[in-house]
């Protein structure tokens, strides 16, 4: 069995109608393209801002022809729908083997429990046999994370966890027992508490995490507890409780100015570095930064973007950290508005009492 890759070109007839398109794709199209059997997908813009090439990766030429049978009619016909007129489309044939090594690291979101958020960080190798190498964040339950490491076909080899709390490592001493010893990681706060089930080695700041040929960082974010950590690399990060997409977690070890801290490291990232948060609170969030910022556009847009998704059961991860710079009022404490909604409420002279004030009227929002 060897990997088949399927190339789609789309030119579109402005830059408008491209850029509408790419989102079209990336916001959920591609995503439906993996669910009915493609294990691999990415979207490249070319130069000329109007071509958008789409590359598939199937399992098999087997899969992707029951794919184009069963499959792609429907999601096609979803696509002509939309863009009626403006994009022309031309299908290049597929070939078996690759010109491009498809090397990007791919993350698979399993939602449990309410609104918590497990992943498994993963590479593909195109032609690779078998079950594939994966690192589990967060396991809070074993039951979906072990259903996901089916489904994707996966092999864990470590678990990361942010930090201690139950519904986010609740899950591990039932992973191990399923899939044998593992290595648990966390930060060497909670080693040393021995409050995460199994750990089995203790992070610190700074400390370099080699996987699949990719380098990861543990970020030490102290606040929400005093052990969290951020896994941070690949132009992505893994932040737990600390902050959510439009929002950030309850302050109920640390200090307010720790939080602040944390956060603002955060915020320095690449602000294309996509976030994967801990919890789907991002609507309910935008909410309160509505109420922070009436007069923000983006938030607002925003906010109409996530219920849209929320509305057909799609995750809002990932976010990339430069929508959180524009929408999250906790990122936002130098803003003129940010500091005028918390000086309403109290004394507010520096970033971290503002902070502090945006805080407490989000805990009683
Ligand atoms: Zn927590
Ligand atoms: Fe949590």
């Amino acid at each position: 069995m060897s990997a088949y890759c399927y190339t789609v070109v789309a030119e579109a007839e402005t830059r408008e109608i491209a850029e509408a398109f790419e989102a079209w794709l990336v916001e959920g199209h591609v995503e439906d393209v993996i669910e009915a059997g493609a294990l691999e997908a990415e979207v490249i813009r070319r130069d000329d801002g109007l071509t958008l090439e789409t590359r598939y990766v199937f399992p098999s030429r087997e899969a992707f022809e029951v794919y184009e049978r069963e499959q792609a009619p429907r999601l096609r016909a979803e696509g002509l729908a939309r863009f009626p007129s403006g994009v022309r489309f031309t299908r290049t044939t597929g070939t078996s083997r690759f010109a491009t090594r498809v090397d990007g690291l791919r993350v698979e979101i399993v939602p449990y429990a309410r609104d918590n958020y497990a992943y498994l960080l993963h590479t593909f190798h195109p032609g690779a046999r078998g079950k594939r190498p994966c690192v589990i964040v967060d396991p809070g339950e074993a039951k979906p994370v072990l259903a996901a490491l089916v489904v994707h076909q996966l092999e864990p080899v470590a678990i990361w966890c942010t930090h201690h709390h139950p519904d986010h490592v609740a899950g591990v001493p039932e992973l191990i027992a399923a899939l044998g010893s593992l290595p648990v990681l966390g930060s060497q706060h909670d080693l040393d508490a021995h409050r995460i089930p199994q750990q089995s080695r203790g992070l610190h700041d700074g400390d370099e995490l080699e996987l699949f040929g990719h380098t990861f960082h543990a970020v030490a974010v102290p606040g929400h507890t005093l052990g969290a950590i951020a896994y941070v690399g690949e132009g992505m990060a893994f932040t737990g409780d600390t902050l959510f997409l439009g929002g950030c977690g309850r302050v109920f070890e640390g200090t307010m100015a720790m939080m602040h801290a944390s956060l603002a490291r955060l915020s320095a990232l690449d602000p294309d570095t996509r976030l994967y948060v801990g919890h789907e609170y991002t609507e309910s969030n935008l909410r309160f930064a509505a109420h922070v910022e009436p007069e923000n556009d983006a938030v607002r847009t925003r906010l109409a973007e996530v219920h849209a998704r929320r509305a057909v059961g799609r995750p809002s991860v990932p976010g990339t950290l430069r929508e959180e710079h524009a929408t999250n009022p906790f990122l936002r404490s130098h803003v003129e508005g940010v500091a005028t909604f918390a000086r309403a409420r109290g004394s507010a002279p520096n970033e971290v009492e503002v902070f502090a004030q945006i805080r407490e009227a989000k805990n009683a929002f």
